[in-house]
């Protein structure tokens, strides 16, 4: 049957891994034109179907449905076939895939179907949807449609990421997200490190004790003269200054954390859901004791974590490796993970996690644990990296824009790039372009600007967004090459 279908429409690619059967209807996918569509082949009499929409072509005694990859269609297909909704992942190691442009999915899948890790196809964040310019709902369609053409049945996750608020959680809940990432980083008291005792005291003192189910005194003698042996004979044994400042710095973070996971489980008691916390946005690295304090104290209140994002050693800037002391990381790294096994045995979450190669040695070299690491503007890279090698025209518009957007966009970014490294597009020959991605100064440069050059800088200008995506469905073997390339580099390490 797909056959006939492929015979009277000659210029259709069939996806091979896409093709499913059910009792009363084949399911594939193909491209035509460059525009991927679903086809439903059925016998007249059966109407599962019914559904979908589509344009309805017949044939003799059966009929196909020729269904565009719209809305309606992806919730059919979520509707119809189990593998194709975000799951719970649980505490086994797992890849957040942000995919920023909607169309990497099926490469990353590829990719990670060659390790032991699960896929966080959609991951996204707040702040992100605002400069992708797309809806939460939209990027779990992606994922269905990536998983179906995949034929990926072994459980997908769905990732909240950088959750602030009760209606981000919302948002996400209502979108078909499983996985949420708690981000109390406004409730971090930063200048604990600088108080003295008496100071520490009146703060400490003044934290949301009800919310924590607590008291001071019950608190400090919970943890005073604490000694807890870690990895390698390591004893953590905080000073009493230490206990305060921690808590004085974490205190209010453990309780919106504890009111964000009662508000989601309260009032969402049958979504599927799973929570990570991230405290990866802080001045400072996260010391062993306040890993250890966070740990203990959610533990205490009930709120179990899937994952654990710390601020680690050293710098994790986007789109770049780690720069920083890598034996220092791994032996640090070594004792938050026994942190993590006296609380649950949850993951340890690398936020900022593209790129870091030095990382992924060091943990894989560690072999213990498990691990989330989360991705995200890399894809977006190996895109601009396709684009430079397929129409170097595009590419240098891009990249001319972005510098010009450069100052202004990297503001909320974590990154030491100079803008001045990065030459201009007119003064390279095309094949030196796709060079340009392999170039921490530019990397960064492109890294930062995606929102500006998808999406324009006033509203509706969407400066290059449907080019971008128009060169990408062209040239899709060479696209999706490169991510699963890229992506081999980021997972072997591990395995
Ligand atoms: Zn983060």
């Amino acid at each position: 049957m797909i056959d006939l279908y492929l015979q009277q429409n000659p210029d259709t690619k069939l996806y091979k891994n896409s093709v499913l059967e059910d009792e009363s209807a084949v399911f594939f996918m193909v491209r035509e034109n460059f525009q991927k569509f679903l086809i439903i082949h059925q016998s007249a009499e059966s109407q599962g179907a019914g559904a979908f929409e589509g344009e309805r072509i017949y044939t003799g005694n059966s009929y196909f449905i020729k269904c565009p990859l719209s809305p309606g269609n992806s919730a059919a297909l979520r509707n119809l076939f189990s593998f194709t909704r975000p799951v719970l992942i649980g505490k086994q190691n797992s890849y957040g895939l942000g995919d920023r442009l909607g169309n990497a999915g099926a490469a990353h899948l590829k990719a990670i179907r060659k390790t032991n890790f699960k896929p966080i196809l959609a991951q996204q964040s707040i702040r992100e949807l605002q400069r992708t310019g797309r809806t939460a709902r939209e990027v779990i369609d992606a994922a269905t449609w990536a998983v179906f053409r995949e034929g990926y049945r072994d459980g997908y996750g769905a990732d909240g990421d950088h959750l602030k608020t009760k209606e981000d959680i919302d948002l996400m809940v209502q979108a078909g997200y499983t996985m949420f990432t708690i981000d109390p980083g406004e409730y971090v008291v930063n200048e604990a490190i600088r108080m003295n005792s008496k100071q520490l005291e009146t703060e400490l003192i003044s934290l949301p004790w009800d919310e924590l189910g607590d008291k001071p005194v019950d608190f400090k003698s919970r943890y005073s003269g604490l000694k807890a042996e870690l990895a390698d004979g390591y004893v953590l044994s905080p000073s009493e200054q230490e206990i305060t400042a921690g808590m004085v710095k974490y205190g209010r973070v453990i309780a919106h954390t504890k009111k964000m996971a009662d508000y989601l489980h309260h009032t969402y008691p049958d979504h599927p859901a799973e929570l990570e916390l991230s405290v990866d946005e802080t001045d400072q690295p996260t010391t062993l004791f306040e890993h250890y304090l966070i740990a203990s104290e959610l533990n205490r209140l009930d709120v179990e974590l899937v994952s654990l994002a710390p601020r680690f050693c050293g710098d994790f800037e986007k789109g770049i490796d780690f720069r920083g002391d890598l034996e220092q990381f791994k032996k640090e790294y070594h004792q938050h993970l026994a942190i993590t096994e006296k609380f649950g045995g949850y993951k340890l979450s690398i936020h900022s996690g593209s790129d870091k190669f030095s990382v992924y040695e060091a943990i894989g070299s560690l072999n213990k644990g498990a691990v989330h690491v989360k991705t995200a503007g890399t894809s977006y890279l190996e895109a601009l990296r396709t684009v430079a090698e397929a129409d170097p025209s595009l590419f240098r518009e891009v990249l001319d824009y972005s510098k010009s957007r450069f100052e202004t966009d990297k503001k909320t970014y974590h990154i030491s790039c100079e803008l001045q490294k990065v030459p201009d597009a007119n003064d390279l020959a095309d094949h030196q372009l796709k060079k340009l991605l392999d170039d921490d100064d530019a990397r960064q440069v492109l890294h930062v600007t995606f929102g500006s050059v998808l999406n324009g800088t006033e509203r509706n200008e969407n400066r290059f967004k449907e080019r971008l995506m128009e060169c990408l469905e062209l040239n899709e073997k060479l696209y999706e090459k490169n991510l699963e390339t890229h992506f081999d580099r980021h997972l072997e390490p591990f395995n």
